[in-house]
């Protein structure tokens, strides 16, 4: 049987960056779900869809196809066959992906794609239902959280250093709305799994939490 590390939480509380190193570590697959819904916004975009009106949605979802594959370990994110990993992470892909997130026909085409990907391999996936809705039974359930403030100061750091102008009340205020609309959807919300351990990061360094990550699957493996 395959051994499922589910790592849910909001928006930049660096989930990805520590998921992707505790699974090269344990030699399990990283399997990034937000990309998922980043592509399948990408397509809703291209196709001009409104999310809001579900014969339009219904007919663009039809149209999608979204798939993964991997490339020197990277995940790679596929559009109806074209890798669109380099095209998901700007700022309109995001809000839309919370967005269209929210309606379940959207979380119904990816579900069996995840659950078929953990039931194959060893996975760490990260994401926000992982834990509650997609994988239920996973051995290890991590709950990734870190003050608002941390987060926004992360992305700031991040976007300045790309030489980007930002401001952090911008940014601030954008993490707060997209928290909002993840946590109070009525389809599969994020939130904490009963048996997830609760991981703060905000006075972590990456390397802590990462550590505390590979000890917690140790214990469990
Ligand atoms: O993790 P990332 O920021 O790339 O995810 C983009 C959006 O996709 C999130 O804001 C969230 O609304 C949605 N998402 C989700 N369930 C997941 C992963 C992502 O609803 N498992």
């Amino acid at each position: 049987m395959s051994f499922n590390i589910a790592i849910d939480g909001p928006a930049g509380a660096g989930k990805s960056t520590i998921a992707k190193r505790a699974a090269k570590e344990l030699q399990f697959v990283y399997v990034d779900t937000g990309a998922m819904y980043r592509a399948i916004a990408l397509g809703i975009l291209r196709f001009g869809a409104n999310v809001e009106e579900e014969a339009s949605l219904l007919d663009a979802l039809d149209q999608i196809e979204v798939s993964i594959g991997y490339e020197g370990g990277e995940q790679q994110v596929y559009l109806n066959g074209e890798n669109v990993s380099g095209l998901i992470r700007t700022e309109e892909v995001s809000r839309m992906a919370s967005t269209a997130a929210a309606k379940p026909q959207v979380r119904a085409k990816l579900t069996q794609l995840q659950r078929d990907l953990a039931k194959r391999e060893n996975v760490l996936m990260d994401g926000r239902d992982i834990g509650t809705a997609i994988l239920p039974q996973a051995q290890l359930k991590i709950y990734l959280t870190a003050s608002v403030h941390t987060r926004a100061m992360r992305r700031y750091k991040e976007q300045t250093e790309r030489g980007e102008s930002c401001s952090l009340a911008e940014i601030e205020r954008d993490i707060e709305e997209r928290d909002h609309r993840d946590m109070h959807r009525e389809t599969a919300p994020l939130c904490q799994a009963e048996d997830a351990v609760l991981v703060d990061s905000s006075d972590m360094t990456i390397e802590e939490v990462v550590e505390c990550i590979l000890k917690l699957a140790r214990e469990r493996m």
